[in-house]
């Protein structure tokens, strides 16, 4: 049998823990060894707080207990994102995770909807949504498996603390045989001829050498950038936001969804830990200065701060390859699209998961890597189309930031989305990041009221749709009145959690 692949890992953060935790779950210990290796003095980004129910997939297949990896990091229930003021001063929209109406009708559903609402039906989509109506009464269950419910047609994430997250995966990274090795890289080795990596030295002056390195550096890139040179692809004509501005505060009402308000200059989160309030302003430097951004953020918190705000700046785009010679560059270090819709640690689930099914044997094949980056591209592209278009479809005229968005070119792709929308409330399905449902929950929240729908609407006679959109809604307000509210569920749950944390069963 063939020698074990010797994989490091450079960085411990997120995505470090992350793509050690894929790797040593579902590559036999024969078949790799897992290194990883990351400095407690430079620290991790350590934001990072609201997720996308992907990542529950991720935790099941790794074995991981539910409760207690809430109760470990703090986490709380995500049912969605509330977006206040973005379409228009004083506008509100949930996007849910979840689809609106039963799940046996999501294909038709809006167009429905939308013919009742044509003939002045005043019903709004968010009266159809389970999710929508369970996060603005501050409740949760688990959903319902029964697909034929409506409490089964919606989804959760989790908000959590992300330096406890890091160290959860850590824990039982470790326990399941990846080493992990403290120090600063203070050089990169490659071959002469190849330019593969050979080694990484750190400052202590020990090597460590590897067969297959992941770059999880953060913003640092260093070794799919600083090393090998990957160039950078620049979207921020479209996504203009630059800096963040992050800062905890006393924790208040545990609302079971993530809020995002649109600002002065950008947007502002709040994410409701079990122990804090995790607050930032992500802003465009072209729009407002620091000084100012961060009295508006302070200006704007509900309870008081528990530290000083801490600057991050960067740029939107992604390297133009994620995968070079003999490095993958998971996490910050392969691209970065701003918080808006939660998708870096999705992202990051996607790549440590892509990566297993084109993980190099004892040769390195071109097809394995080109394939890789064809498909980690596609999701980067789709979702910064979907970040784009909450700038796009505003329709305030209070900032230069909202005049300049509502006017930019976006790409073709995003374009052709918004005209067959507006048309006929075309949307397109596909796999991956995002779904219809998340389409339309933007499209319709941000303002956009298309002028037509498909005759599938049509199905139904007209006052057979008005009862059962009646109907309809009645069941979902009664239901969710009797969910648990979402502090209590909270409470319960973690309570529960066993201490041991790790099943030995991983499903992929
Ligand atoms: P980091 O956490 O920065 O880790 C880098 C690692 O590399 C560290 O361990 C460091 O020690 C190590 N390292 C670097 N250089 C060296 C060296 N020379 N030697 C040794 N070790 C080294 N994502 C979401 O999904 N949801 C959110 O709500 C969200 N909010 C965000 C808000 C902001 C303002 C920002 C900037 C990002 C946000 N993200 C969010 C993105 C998320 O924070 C990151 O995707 C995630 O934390 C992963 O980071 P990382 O592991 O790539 O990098």
């Amino acid at each position: 049998m063939s020698k074990p692949l010797d994989i490091v890992i450079l960085g411990g953060g997120t995505a470090g823990w992350m793509a050690a935790m894929a790797l040593v779950s579902f590559i036999p210990r024969g078949r790799c060894r897992v290194r990883l290796v990351e400095s407690e003095e430079i620290g991790i980004v350590g934001v990072g707080e609201a997720t996308l129910p992907q990542i529950k997939n991720f935790n099941d297949s790794i074995g991981v207990n539910e409760a207690e990896m809430m109760r470990a990091t703090k986490a709380t229930i995500k049912l969605g994102i509330e977006f206040v003021d973005w379409g228009a001063k004083g506008s509100k929209y949930i996007h849910p995770f979840g689809v609106h109406g039963p799940a046996d009708m999501a294909h038709i559903f809006h167009h429905r909807w939308l013919r009742s609402v044509l003939q002045g039906g005043k019903s709004g989509i968010e009266d159809y949504s389970f999710a929508v109506q369970a996060a603005r009464h501050g409740r949760f269950d688990f959903p319902e498996a029964d697909s034929s419910k409506i409490e089964s047609t919606y989804a959760y994430a989790y908000h959590f603390d992300a330096g406890l997250y890091s160290l959860f995966l850590r824990r039982l990274a470790e326990q399941r045989g990846a080493t992990r090795t403290e120090g600063k890289v203070r050089e990169v080795v490659q071959d002469p001829e190849s330019g593969d990596i050979r080694s990484l030295v750190l400052e202590s002056g020990e090597t460590i050498f590897g067969d297959f390195f992941v770059d999880c550096s953060g913003f640092r890139s260093l070794l799919l950038d600083k090393t090998l040179g990957v160039g950078w692809e620049d979207w921020s004509k479209w996504l203009v936001c630059d800096r963040a501005l992050a800062v905890p505060s006393e924790n208040d009402e545990l609302t079971p969804f993530t809020r995002s308000t649109a600002m002065e200059a950008g947007w502002r989160w709040r994410i409701p830990l079990q122990h804090r309030t995790g607050n930032g302003y992500v802003f465009s430097s072209n729009f407002i200065d620091e000084d100012a951004a961060t009295d508006e953020l302070l200006r704007s918190l509900e309870t008081k701060t528990l530290a000083e705000p801490r600057l991050l700046k960067f740029q939107a785009g992604r390297r133009v390859v994620s995968w070079e010679k003999n490095c993958v560059a998971i996490g910050l270090s392969s691209g970065f699209l701003e918080p808006l819709e939660s998708t870096s640690i999705y992202l990051i689930q996607v790549a440590a998961l892509q990566l297993l099914p084109l993980l190099p044997g004892n040769h390195l094949d071109h097809r394995l890597r080109d394939e890789y980056n064809r498909l980690i591209d596609k999701e980067y592209e789709r979702i910064r189309d979907f970040l784009i278009l909450h700038y796009k479809l505003n329709q305030r005229d209070d900032a230069e930031i909202w005049r300049y968005c509502a006017e930019m070119e976006v790409p073709d792709s995003l374009s052709r989305k918004i005209e067959l929308f507006r048309h006929s409330a075309f949307i397109e399905r596909y796999h991956g990041l995002f779904s219809p449902p998340s389409w339309l929950s933007v499209f319709i929240g941000q303002g956009l009221m298309p002028e037509g729908y498909s005759p599938f609407a049509e199905t139904m006679p007209q006052d057979k749709l008005d009862a059962f959109l009646d109907g309809l809604r009645s069941e979902i307000d009664d239901k969710v009145q009797k969910l648990p509210r979402h502090d209590q569920f909270i409470a319960r749950y973690c309570a529960e959690a066993p201490a041991e944390s790790i099943s030995e069963e991983v499903q992929l």
